[in-house]
């Protein structure tokens, strides 16, 4: 109850300065004591976005403030869902051409001339600044953060940097190494943080922003200070040698051949330092080139893959409260997740010991997701610990995360019988059983689907909702739409051995063990995989997985799929049977006693790896396809880039598929068919692909 109080509270309306004009894109007024505030408001859409249209209007705005200097002038957002979440990238396409360096400069002319203005420029943001809006509240002299403002530069995640100033106003604010680090890790600054950097000056919560703004037109407001750090780093030697720092760091992570974006903005900052001007015209040309390169294309595709999955999230789901069955590995996430994002969540279990340990989790979950104390506490309060099950009755949604075996599930759904509520839904967490097969065990089999979480499910963005043969659409839809809600991606799948994600993902992950025992050491086959720009080997997946969890999937895909499969190998067996299973037991194939391990081997690779790798795992995608399991091309791209991490700057396999050529795949998987059995035959599937 207080909860809800306190949540009504926060939701009180923004401080939006005098009701004045309203053209476009943008409010204007100048109130009492001389100050012009103009509002971004941008039309048909909750979320401001710095659109060419949005400039040019700013443009007429300042021009105007320039005939007629105000005493102070603010700008902020009107939207609730904070200031602006950057650039339009939609708009990126059409700027890849010539025209991009004339549109970037005319988007520089207007921060410029923001910058110039002789009164005091204020930015008042709440919630996220990114980007291009991050770079319109840098053109401003100081920044009011409202509790809960974030500011990052997310543009690497593009392959780009910075092109409105940011790249040399961040690092002449404030240190110009967290400044650096900021853009070149995509890193969001919280608002007490954006505060100890000194990228705001001041932090007020929402009712106080007017008497901030007063106190800074007054002048009563220091503006930030770089340290003496900032100035050792005027000096060229010294920016060189913290930028081959730099350039090591990032190599770890993003190698150049693959993003060259961050490399490209070190080269930046090492070369041109504090000139401005330099930096200015370098940025822009540098921007320019960058929107070129088909890592920054394909990245791009992977913010529309996003959307396109976001989209399927439409609708109403119809459930407030959410019964997970099993508070386990997967279970105790998704009850967690389920109540940050405002879910009444009931979660039972048998063991009283696994419901504490959940409890405990989702408060470790809250800290790693920056929750303020108020939405810990009350994400907190809508998890309640129910051991006797009584939530069932109320749930509207019951999520099974029991178990992985057939006949445990049956009982379960053999208890709920005459229990749930008349239009609940029942869906399962299975990620190998077949929800045709579940389904029969369900008390309605209409209402019955699954409902597939990865692996952390607090990290992982992607969920398989599979409809089964009986699942009606309805269900489907708000199953879809659930997902929306607790912020995640539906892929929206049939049922099949391994859905999609893990019939794509077990071929590569068995294949790996088979290379190990042709005698391949794992070092070599995890830098083949990490080389092509998977984030781990599949040796360190597999570990990371659980092999129990990885053989169990491979039987059961052996199993059920008409397809030829590699032998399960043999070692891997036996890893199971001792009990190193992996991460969590701390030891499998890697010893995971001192952390994640980081496979090293600087040696050429053995010439077929990387496509015995990565080829079946396509093949296995453009099976799913043929087989009407996953709806679209792009919609196996996004779901693999999401759920496991697939080489994003590739596009996804599909799209890696036609860059590299549907025919030269097809004839590689044909000589590997030769050279190493049945299971690389291409799909039929392949015939059809475009
Ligand atoms: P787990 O063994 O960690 O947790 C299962 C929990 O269910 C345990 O706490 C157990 O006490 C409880 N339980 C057993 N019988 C129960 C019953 N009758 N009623 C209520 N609770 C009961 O298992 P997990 O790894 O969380 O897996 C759960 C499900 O999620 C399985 O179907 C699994 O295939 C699936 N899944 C697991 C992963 C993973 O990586 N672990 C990933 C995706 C899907």
């Amino acid at each position: 109850m207080t909860g809800e109080v306190l949540t009504f509270l926060s939701e009180k309306k923004l401080e939006l300065g005098p009701a004045g004009a309203h053209i476009g894109n943008w409010r204007s007024g100048r109130d009492e004591a001389g100050i012009l505030w103009l509002v971004l408001d941008k039309a048909d859409t909750n979320t401001n976005t710095i659109s060419e249209d949005v400039i040019r209007e700013l443009d007429a705005h300042i021009r105007s403030a320039e005939s007629d200097l105000p005493k102070a002038l603010v700008i902020r957002s009107a939207k609730k869902t904070g200031f602006a979440a950057g650039a339009d990238i939609t708009s990126f396409e059409a700027m890849s051409g010539s025209g991009a360096a004339e549109l970037l400069q005319q988007g520089h002319d207007v921060l410029d001339r923001i910058e110039a203005l002789s009164c005091p420029t204020i930015c008042i943001v709440h919630g996220p600044a990114l980007g291009a809006g991050f770079e319109l509240a840098l053109a401003c002299d100081y920044r009011i953060a409202v509790d809960g403002a974030t500011f990052a530069f997310p543009e690497v995640q593009l392959g780009l940097h910075p092109g409105l100033g940011g790249t040399f106003r961040l690092p002449s604010l404030i240190d110009p190494t967290e400044a650096m680090t900021m853009m070149l890790t995509g890193k969001k600054a919280y608002t007490k943080r954006a505060k100890t950097l000194g990228i705001a000056e001041l932090v007020v919560e929402e009712r106080h922003v007017a008497s901030a703004v007063c106190d800074v037109a007054d002048g009563n407001v220091e503006k930030t200070r770089q340290g003496l750090k900032a100035r050792a780093l005027e000096f060229d030697q010294a920016r060189s040698l913290v930028a081959r720092t730099m350039r090591k760091e990032t190599e770890k992570k993003a190698p150049k051949e693959h993003y060259p974006a961050p490399y490209a903005l070190v080269d930046l900052w090492e070369e041109h330092g504090t000139d401005e001007k330099k930096m200015q015209v370098a940025e822009i040309s540098s921007f320019a080139d960058l929107l070129k390169t088909d890592t920054s294309k394909n990245l791009r595709r992977v913010f529309f893959l996003r959307q396109s999955l976001k989209d399927a999230a439409r609708g109403d789901d119809h459930i407030a409260h959410v019964h997970v069955i099993g508070a386990g590995a997967m279970g105790a996430e998704i009850a967690t997740v389920c109540a940050i994002k405002g879910k009444q969540v009931t979660l039972s279990d048998l063991e009283i010991n696994a419901l504490g340990n959940a409890i405990k989790l989702a408060a470790k979950i809250c800290k790693a997701k920056h929750l303020s104390d108020i939405e810990t506490r009350d994400a907190l309060d809508r998890l309640m610990p129910d051991p006797n099950g009584y939530g069932i009755a109320q749930a509207d949604l019951i999520i099974e995360a029991a178990p992985e075996r057939v006949d445990i599930k049956e009982e379960i759904y053999a208890g709920l019988k005459g229990k749930m509520k008349k239009d609940a839904i029942l869906a399962s967490n299975t990620s190998s059983l077949s929800v045709d097969l579940l389904a029969t065990y369900a008390p309605l089999n209409s209402s019955f689907a699954g409902l597939h979480f990865f692996n952390p499910v607090s990290k992982i963005d992607v969920v398989e909702v599979i409809k089964g043969k009986a699942t009606d659409s309805q269900t489907a839809k708000r199953l879809a739409a659930f997902c929306g809600t607790i912020g995640k991606l539906p892929a929206q799948v049939r049922d099949y051995p391994g859905f999609l994600v893990n019939r794509a993902l077990t071929p590569y992950l068995m294949e790996a063990m088979v290379l190990m025992d042709e005698g391949v050491s794992k070092e070599v086959i995890d830098t083949a995989a990490l080389r092509f720009g998977m984030p781990m080997g599949p040796v360190t997946l597999a570990d990371q997985v659980g092999l129990d969890i990885g053989l169990h999937v491979a039987e059961s895909l052996a199993d059920n799929l008409d397809k030829p499969m590699a032998k399960i190998s043999e070692t891997l067996c036996r890893k199971v049977e001792s009990g190193e299973v992996g991460k969590k037991s701390g030891k499998g194939f890697y010893d995971w006693s001192e952390g994640t391990p980081h496979p090293k081997f600087d040696g050429e690779l053995p010439a077929d790896l990387t496509d015995r790798l990565i080829l079946p795992m396509i093949n296995a995608c453009v099976e799913v396809l043929r087989k009407g399991i996953a709806e679209s091309e792009n919609q196996v791209d996004g779901t693999m880039i999401f759920a496991t991490g697939w080489a994003p700057f590739r596009g996804g396999p599909m799209h890696y598929a036609h860059s590299r050529g549907v025919s030269e795949i097809v004839t590689r998987l044909k000589e590997l068919e030769a050279a190493h059995g049945p299971r690389f035959a291409p799909d039929d599937g392949w015939n059809t692909i475009g």
